[in-house]
This record gives C-alpha cells, structure tokens and sequence, in this order.
C-alpha cells in the first residue's frame, strides 16, 4: 500500500467509527475469511464493525469464530439497511463492483458512507475514496493481513483472526497450490500458525464435513462430465432436479468444477449448474497457463474474476448454454490448443 492510502486509511479511523464489512454474493472461504478477520480487528481497536453478505454462506464455513454474527441481508433486511445507513465508513471486501451484491446494491449506492476496497480482481471500479487492489495477491484474506501491517495493526491480531484469515488464504488458494501462491503467502500463513491458526483443524473443518448428499451429487457431476479433446476443454452439467434429488445445499458444488479441470491434457474447465428459481444458467470457469477465463467470462457470459478462476451466468436454458458455449470455444481452439 502507498504512504497516501495508508494516511487517508488512517485518517478515516481516527476516533470510534459505525463501520459495515461488506461481502460479495455467494460469500465464499475468503470472502467470510477476510471480512470476519478485518470486522474483529476494527472491533478491538473500539470500533463498532458488523459483517454483511448479500445472502446465505455455506455449511462448511459455519464453524468460523464470530459466524454468528454476521447479517445476512436477504433474511434480516431491515436490519441490514438500517447498519448500512447509519454506517460513517463501508468496507467491501474480495469483490471489486457494486453489481456483485446482488439486492444490496441499490441500499450501498445511496449509502452515505465513504468507502474502502479492499480486493484481489482484475478492473476495479470506482466507488471507494480507498482503493487497496492487487490482481498478484492469492486472496483477499492475505491482503488483509498486509492492510493491517500497512496501518501498523497487526499487534491486534489475535488466534481468532488468525483462523479466519487462514480460512480464507487457504480456499482461495486451493490449499496453496494455485499459482497465486507466493513465499510471501507462506511467511503470512507462518505468522498465522504462530498467533493461534490451527491448520490440521481448519483443513478438517473444511474439507472433512462432507454430507452423504454433497458426495452422491459429485458422483452425478462426474458422471456428466464430458470431455472436448479437439478444444483441451472439459465441462460438467448439474440440472436443477439433479441438485433436488440430492438435497442441495449452498455450498455443496464448490470444488467440483476442479475435477475436470484435472483430467491430464485439459487447460479449460467448465461446471454449468441451473438455477430454475434465478432463470439462470451459472458457470464457474477455471483454466491452467496463460488461457484467461476472466476473459472469457466478461466476454460472452455477463462475468469475471481472474485469470484461472472466474464466473458468469446465462439466460438461457442449460443445454443452449452449453451449446451456445461449444460454438464460442471454435473460435478459441487455436488458443487452446496451443496453451501453456
Ligand atoms: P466461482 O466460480 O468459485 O463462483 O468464482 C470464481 C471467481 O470468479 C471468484 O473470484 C468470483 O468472485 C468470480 N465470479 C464468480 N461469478 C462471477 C460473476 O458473475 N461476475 C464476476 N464479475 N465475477 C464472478
Ligand atoms: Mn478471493
């Protein structure tokens, strides 16, 4: 962070402030990571920060110290707005456009709070008088942890902050094997052992806690898997009734996309889930080597993210979305083939 931000940073907390830490939809590890981590630090330095997220976050995060506490706007609105309204500063975190709250975005525009970004995603948009954004850095939770180095705060840092920004590093990095992952990564999540973070247990409160359900519909996902060789792309299909007759749960296809983008040979990866309620198709995009899925994402399916991992959506059916994606990928076989 430059000397400026981090004045200007400071200047916005001098004295007690009525703060909201804003996640996007469809909060993920890293976005309930790093708003609980920052909430609960801002909070011991005599704050008053509450966590809002647009909707509901999965079952696997349920364990994370403060869970509890945050709002969920979708099932207490008035509470939400009314946080929202009287808040002197507004912090949104692991997301970049006001868009990516869903039906919190209207409620943030006409907030009357200044805002600090604090974000990992490429082409940041222009809403906060604080801009922390760096396309380089493997999570959100990790910038974090330099945001209060930066302000001189990580003596704040205690072994519940240290869990949740573990949480959130090691989702977003895929348990540190994606290419974000920097020695420098692994120094914060050294100081983050040392302060409490215990990694043996994060790991099995995450990955371990499989429903019976979860696993029968990855059975299903790898059973629709299908593989375009010609085009070093594989994609996975979940329809509504398939998520039904498994008891879907937020949270339960996370990950699974992974699974073909593990076939050896293929740098592209697509899992295509309906959602009959949203009358939409969404897709989770994932890629290896330089072939850009945040690209791709805004280019033909209304989304983004970054270069190895981005999502989008479609209007369409599943099965026209699927086709309307083959026909796109013709003109990227040349890419394709000749990624790395
Ligand atoms: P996932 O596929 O796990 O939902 O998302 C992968 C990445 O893409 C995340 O960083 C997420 O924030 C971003 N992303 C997912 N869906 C969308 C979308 O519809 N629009 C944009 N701009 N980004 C998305
Ligand atoms: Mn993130």
């Amino acid at each position: 962070m430059e000397k400026e931000t981090i004045a200007k940073v400071r200047q916005l907390l001098a004295g007690q402030k009525k703060i909201v830490v804003v996640g996007h939809k469809n909060p993920d590890g890293d976005a309930i990571g790093s708003c609980l981590g920052l909430a609960r630090v801002l909070n011991r330095l005599g704050h008053s920060a509450t966590v809002i997220v647009p909707n509901d976050f999965p079952d696997f995060l349920k364990w994370l110290p403060g869970c509890e506490t945050i709002v969920v706007h979708e099932q207490e609105e008035d509470k939400s707005i009314s946080l929202i309204n009287n808040a002197d500063l507004i912090f949104t975190l692991d997301f970049n456009d006001l868009s990516r709250v869903g039906s919190m975005q209207q409620f943030l525009e006409d907030a009357v709070a200044e805002f600090v970004m604090i974000d990992h995603h490429q082409a940041p948009a222009d809403y906060a008088v604080v801009t922390y954004s760096d396309v380089k850095m493997s999570s959100t939770s990790e910038m974090v942890y330099h945001f209060l180095d930066a302000i001189g705060e990580l003596p704040a840092l205690c072994a519940d902050v240290a869990t949740q920004l573990y949480t959130g590093i090691m989702t977003d990095t895929g348990s540190f094997r994606y290419p974000a992952t920097t020695a420098t990564t692994h120094k914060v999540i050294a100081h983050l052992i040392e302060e409490g973070a215990n990694n043996a247990e994060i790991h099995q409160q995450v990955f371990d806690t499989n429903s019976e359900d979860r696993l029968r519909l990855l059975g299903l996902a790898l059973k629709n898997l299908h593989i375009l060789p010609q085009y070093r792309t594989a994609y996975i299909t979940l329809l509504q009734k398939e998520l039904d007759a498994n008891n879907f749960k937020k949270g339960d296809t996370e990950g699974f996309v992974n699974y073909a983008l593990s076939v050896k040979g293929i740098v592209f990866a697509v899992i295509f889930i309906e959602n009959k309620q949203e009358k939409i198709t969404k897709m989770s995009f994932r890629s290896k080597g330089d072939f850009s899925v945040n690209e791709f994402a805004r280019a033909h399916f209304n989304g983004g993210g970054h270069t190895h991992a981005a999502g989008g959506r479609s209007n369409l059916s599943l099965s026209k979305t699927v086709t309307e994606f083959i026909s796109i990928l013709t003109n990227y076989k040349q890419q394709l083939t000749n990624a790395s």
